[in-house]
């Protein structure tokens, strides 16, 4: 089965947290560090079940993910 790296770039993130609502699989969670913003940056965490959709990377205003596909 494909696997996807899942890039966040936490300088982008506003922590609207829009990735974990519409991401299906529930793999994206807020973390506990924050950006030079103050935001709590979104982290993958559960990065085996992502189906690379997309979704989270549409989504997201700040264009702050991007999801690759390794072989
Ligand atoms: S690509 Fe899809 S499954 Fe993977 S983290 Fe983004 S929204 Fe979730
Ligand atoms: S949608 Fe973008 S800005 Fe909002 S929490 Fe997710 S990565 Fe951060």
């Amino acid at each position: 089965m494909a696997k996807f790296r899942i890039n966040v770039v936490a300088e982008r993130c506003k922590s609207c947290q829009y990735c974990i609502k519409f991401c299906p699989k529930n793999v994206l969670e807020v973390g506990k560090k924050v950006n030079a913003k103050g935001y709590e940056y979104i982290v993958p965490v559960r990065t085996e079940d992502c189906v690379g959709c997309g979704t989270c990377g549409r989504i997201c205003p700040d264009g702050a993910i991007e999801i690759y596909k390794e072989d």
